[in-house]
């Protein structure tokens, strides 16, 4: 194979003890270059590594002039080594001067090497740096050597995530692996989140490169392989899967563990003279560096099971569990993740966490909902966060704007500082509001109650003084486990509901699944349109089964209790009688198995599809009360997807139509004596929530975190005057069709907090 020396197995075994050797990370460094020169029998050797502000610096070298380190350096994609770190490929040339690249450096003497072979250094698929050996006779480099100098790159790589050569580079020069980082994703959950990241799969670090018997380690590999074929067969085979889009996902996934090609990659690695684990890594590395260039979304998502099956190796090739440990968390954590399952993030200790960075996930994964209800700040889609941040390093995000900083600048940490510092305070005031009642400067009181999804979430009743939950979620519940919950856990869920409201009411609302809202042990239905398509309680009518045993649990829980139940997106009065009727047979049920009924029994509508606008006498007449969802109702009236972003923030919710609209809701409910509340995302936000009181509302259901800012507003406005103000806008037509403009500065002149 190579040279005369003893080929990579003696070399790296040689660069091993160096790595231990109690000297400085400079004469590491030069060690290192002079054994590899040694052992491919070349004349120079030299290593370069890529800053922070993207130039590749000459860290060492053998055979070129010693004075050139620290001095050359280099732009990526300018000459040889730019145009390795640049395409993050192996370069072998018998005659580089002559290639078209070649870029000539006096300094360096290295016009009378006529050989070149370079690779990258790779970690995580990022480049880190170049690793080059010349030669002064034209010589072609073999597949085998190229080989071996990929290997000895990762030992490079793995000193230089270690930061040890951080010290020894230009002074005030970064070198790119420690660099600050300001990174894009998008809004998950509201809040500033300061701390240090916690790796929620933490890379298994490689230690030994080096195998000690060769076929020991092939049969190590093979045992693996094995093993993780099983584990993921007998995933696929639990009963409860099902068929559907998971199952395909699953069977995908199976075929890629029993992929020839990648086997075939993984013993070659192996062969020369890896132990498995590094040769999981070697393979692992050159996937990830070709498919990160890749831009078809098919071939990236291969990129994930690829990644998923080399970390399931690693886990069987070191004994460890798939399973984190949760147990030691580190205060000040911040959870970092490819993606999570829902029920992940319920394991960790949240009096720890102050915030969860996805690279995946958006904002309308089951993570995010349960990152939401717990509180906790949350970013998501934030492109390649893994392979750029190492356990511990300082992280801050911003959960507001979707912005994560990793290993911030100084001053960027105190002005974030600052910034949780303020909300921490302004958090205190809104909790000094808490017993305080709503009531506007005219003594115009408003009910303040709850939006909830989660159990977890019932907790911010007392914390925040909400006098009720308006609206329960309850189809979250069902998200969050991996099978349909039975009549009786259902059952206790409510029972436990009720129990930790200490009294104060619950509107349950039933599933409302469907559209974005899927459950994953459901088949799930092709429609070109899931938003308009069969969901809520459509599916509840089409499938009553469902909707007869969530009502059964709902009323057997309540036994003596109030019972308040409103039914989602209906849209024809026709719908609603045909709920109510279920609800009645299983009235029937209840007293026939002699079970207590509820004390006292409402049944409602949500609001939210706008057929229901010219049907509101009707409705009025039948339904106990009307729940005003917004966020489904203003995407419905102006057609606009309330996800895309590309339509959802075209249309404002204070503009003319939508207020008039509600307007016209709230008047007939008052005609009707209907009890009238609003439980979108709209009653939470103070400027909106002003329109609101302006046109008439008297009742809002909001997240935990909005009651503190608009009981705020509630206490410094004047209904009469902000109903004057908003009316005279509403009923003359003017050209800027929004109100938001206007209520800012009528907000403004009149200290209202918004
Ligand atoms: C709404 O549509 O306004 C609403 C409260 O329901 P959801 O957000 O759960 O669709
Ligand atoms: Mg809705």
């Amino acid at each position: 194979m190579l040279g005369p020396l003893g080929g990579p197995r003696l070399l790296l075994r040689r660069l091993r003890e160096v790595m231990a050797e109690p000297i400085s990370p400079q004469e590491r460094l030069d060690k290192i270059v002079t054994h590899i020169a040694a052992n491919m029998v070349a004349e120079v050797c030299s290593v370069y590594v890529l800053r922070a502000d993207e130039r590749l610096e000459l860290f060492a070298t053998e055979g070129l002039n010693r004075d050139a380190v620290h001095l050359t350096t280099m732009r990526a994609g300018e000459g040889l080594v730019g145009l390795i770190a640049e395409t993050a490929e192996p370069l072998a040339l018998a005659d580089a001067q002559h290639h078209p690249s070649f870029s000539y450096r006096p300094e360096t003497g290295e016009e009378i090497y006529s050989s070149f072979l370079g690779v990258p250094i790779l970690r995580g698929g990022n480049t880190l740096g170049v690793l080059v050996v010349q030669n002064r006779a034209r010589r072609l480099y073999s597949e085998e050597e190229i080989e071996a100098l990929q290997t000895t790159a990762m030992l490079l790589a793995e000193m230089i995530a270690s930061g040890e050569l951080q010290s020894i580079g230009l002074p005030d020069e970064d070198i790119a692996l420690r660099r600050s980082l300001a990174l894009q994703g998008v809004p998950i959950a509201d809040g500033v989140g300061l701390g240090h990241v916690v790796l929620h799969e933490p890379r298994i670090i490689v230690k030994q490169l080096v195998a000690e018997d060769l076929k020991k380690e092939l049969e190590r590999l093979d045992t693996a392989i094995d093993a993780m074929r099983k584990s993921i067969d007998s995933l696929i085979e639990d009963g409860d899967m099902g068929p559907g889009e998971h199952r395909e996902v699953l069977e995908a996934f199976r075929m890629f563990a029993h992929d020839q090609g990648w086997i075939r990659r993984l013993r070659e690695a192996a062969g020369t003279g890896l132990t498995a684990e590094a040769a999981v890594e070697r393979v692992q590395n050159d996937a990830r560096a070709r498919l990160q260039r890749q831009t078809d979304p098919y071939m990236r998502e291969r990129l994930h099971d690829l990644d998923e099956l080399a970390n399931r190796l690693l886990h069987e090739l070191t004994g460890r569990s798939m399973v984190a440990a949760h147990a030691d968390l580190p205060d000040n954590s911040i959870i970092v993740a490819r993606s999570m399952g829902p029920a992940a993030l319920l394991d960790y200790d949240r009096s720890k966490l102050r915030g969860l960075v996805l690279e995946d996930a958006g904002a309308s994964s089951h993570v995010a909902i349960v990152a939401r209800a717990l509180g906790i700040a949350a970013v998501g889609k934030v492109a390649n966060i893994i392979d750029l941040v190492e356990q511990g390093d300082a992280l801050i995000l911003d959960g507001a704007t979707g912005t994560v900083h990793v290993r911030p600048t100084p001053d960027v940490e105190h002005s974030y500082a600052e910034k949780a510092r303020l909300r921490a305070r302004r958090q205190e005031q809104y909790h000094k509001l808490r017993d305080q009642p709503a009531i506007t400067k005219d003594g115009v009181p408003i009910e303040i109650n709850m939006n909830a999804g989660l159990l977890v979430d019932l907790q911010h009743m007392e914390e925040t003084g909400a006098e009720s939950i308006g609206l329960f979620r309850t189809e979250i519940q069902f998200m969050v486990v991996s099978k349909f919950p039975r009549m009786h856990e259902q059952e206790a869920l409510y029972k436990t509901a009720f129990a930790a409201t200490g009294g104060k009411p619950i509107t349950f609302r039933t599933l409302d699944i469907g559209s974005d809202k899927v459950l994953p042990y459901m088949t799930k239905v092709e429609e070109e349109n899931p938003a308009l398509g069969w969901r809520a309680i459509r599916i509840g009518l089409d499938r009553p089964g469902l909707l007869r045993v969530q009502l059964r649990s709902m009323l057997r829980a309540s036994g003596g209790r109030n019972l308040r139940i409103m039914f989602p997106m209906i849209a024809t009065v026709h719908e609603f009688e045909a709920a109510k009727v279920l609800v009645e047979h299983e009235l029937e049920h209840l007293a026939r198995h002699g079970r207590a009924p509820p004390a006292d029994l409402k049944l409602g509508v949500m609001l939210e599809v706008p057929s229901l606008l010219w049907q509101l006498d009707e409705i009025c007449e039948r339904v106990d009360f009307v729940s005003v969802g917004t966020n489904d109702l203003v995407q419905y009236l102006f057609a606009a997807d309330r996800d895309n972003k590309l339509v959802a923030s075209r249309y404002d919710s204070l503009s003319v139509p939508v207020l008039r609209a509600l307007r016209r809701v709230v008047r007939k409910a008052d005609a009707h004596k209907v009890p009238l509340s609003l439980c979108g995302e709209m009653g939470g936000q103070p400027l909106e929530a002003l329109a609101l009181l302006a046109i008439g509302f008297r009742s809002l259901s909001m997240s935990p975190a909005c009651i503190g800012p608009v009981k705020a507003m509630i206490l410094a406005a004047d209904a009469a005057d902000a109903a004057n103000f908003v009316t005279a806008l509403l009923d003359t037509p003017e050209e800027n069709l929004s109100l938001r403009g206007a209520l800012h500065k009528f907000a403004e002149t009149h200290q209202i907090p918004v």
